[in-house]
């Protein structure tokens, strides 16, 4: 048994535009069987020779469509043009109706403004005006032929006045569906700068501005997250904390911008050695939290070894007056996840030692 939800996917698809786009299709088909109901209903078309005829047109018609829409983007079918033929053809229907339609041929010019509010959606301002200005030439070239050559069916002055209705309507529409594109574009516009703005806040609530790496309030969140993934059963973790040492001194004697710079440089030189899934994170001023899942202490210290020999090779801070050198080294406290320890005290134990690292000289590994 199909459900109404899954009926609607087949005939409209997954695609929530294309859903939309095929909506509006189903809308005219409603509305073309409505006109055409009312039209037979009270017997305006009963007897008329073309009756049959356009039935099978617009059926036609908007059969032919469903697949033109659903697969228009596949074929490169631009909207504006697909939006421009349904208007076109949706006219042919009018006027041709409106032709056979005898005395009740008024409900046609009802449908024709609403032909242009159907196109705004795909159709910019200047292309309305274009259909509109179609729309209106097309009737108007037909009531001008029926009044003239069936004076007693079509009077003139009535067919003058439809023609006035029609205009005024139509125009109205268009002027007033104009407005409301531009509404929906500066919308657009609004919406893409507000993501926009979204990326930049996640951007700053996610990354260290200076080192480009992830920043605490980050890490906390990927902490708690691997907590949980923990939880759920996996390979160990193992957790460091790196701290530059002597880094005040390059401070005090190369400047706080030269300082900046090996802070930078050290993020770029460690984090070449991340895996996926891997984090690295700016814990404070000059200390950073690694963060190693699926991994076992020998991998760890394997990583950090070949960080500190990147670190090593990095270009020596320059004194801008002696010409001293300062070489950059970090050290380092290893610690790994314990079965149902809370991941703050495993990062607790790297930080004792990182205390221990610094105490037996610095530029170490120690593991907890
Ligand atoms: P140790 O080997 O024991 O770690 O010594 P240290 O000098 O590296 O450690 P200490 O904690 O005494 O000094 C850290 C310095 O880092 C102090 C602080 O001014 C500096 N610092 C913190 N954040 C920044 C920053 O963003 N830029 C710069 N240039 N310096 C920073
Ligand atoms: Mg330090
Ligand atoms: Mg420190």
């Amino acid at each position: 048994m199909i459900t109404r939800r899954e009926a609607a996917r087949m005939l409209f698809g997954a695609d929530r535009k294309l859903h939309r786009m095929l909506q509006y299709w189903a809308g005219t088909a409603i509305m073309y069987t409505i006109v055409i109901g009312l039209m037979f209903g009270p017997g305006a078309l009963e007897g008329q020779p073309q009756a049959r005829a356009i039935c099978l047109y617009v059926a036609a018609g908007v059969a032919v469509f469903y697949p033109l829409v659903r697969i228009g983007a596949r074929i490169g079918l631009a909207p504006t043009i697909l939006a421009g033929l349904q208007g076109v053809f949706s006219i042919s229907c009018h006027v041709w109706g409106y032709a056979i339609a005898g005395p009740m041929r008024g409900v046609t010019l009802v449908g024709l403004p609403v032909i242009v509010v159907f196109c705004v959606f795909a159709l910019r301002p200047r292309q309305t005006l274009t259909l509109t200005a179609f729309n209106l030439a097309v009737m108007g070239g037909t009531m001008r032929w029926l009044a003239t050559h069936d004076p007693v069916h079509f009077p003139p002055a009535a067919e003058a006045v439809n023609f006035a209705f029609v205009a005024v309507a139509s125009l109205a529409v268009t002027l007033l569906t104009g407005e409301m594109s531009k509404l929906r574009a500066r919308l657009k516009t609004q919406k893409d700068d507000l993501l926009t703005a979204l990326d930049t806040i996640r951007t700053l609530a996610t990354i260290d501005e200076l080192t480009k790496l992830t920043n605490r309030r980050h890490m906390n969140e990927l902490l708690a997250q691997e907590e949980r993934r923990r939880d759920a059963g996996g390979g160990p973790t193992c957790i460091a904390l790196l701290d530059i040492d002597f880094f005040k001194r390059i401070n005090d004697s190369f400047g706080h911008a030269a300082g900046d710079t090996v802070l930078r440089d050290f993020a770029q030189a460690t984090r070449a050695e991340l895996r996926e899934g891997d984090a690295l994170a700016r814990w404070g001023g000059e200390e950073f939290l690694l963060m190693l899942p699926n991994t076992t202490p020998a991998s760890a210290r394997a990583v950090l070894e070949r960080m500190r020999e990147r670190v090593a090779a990095l270009a020596p801070a320059v004194e801008p007056g002696s010409g001293a050198e300062h070489r950059v080294s970090f050290s380092a406290g290893l610690s790994i996840w314990q079965p149902d320890e809370p991941i703050v005290d495993t990062v607790n134990r790297a930080d004792k030692a990182l205390y221990a690292a610094k105490a037996a000289g610095r530029n170490r590994v120690v593991e907890a």
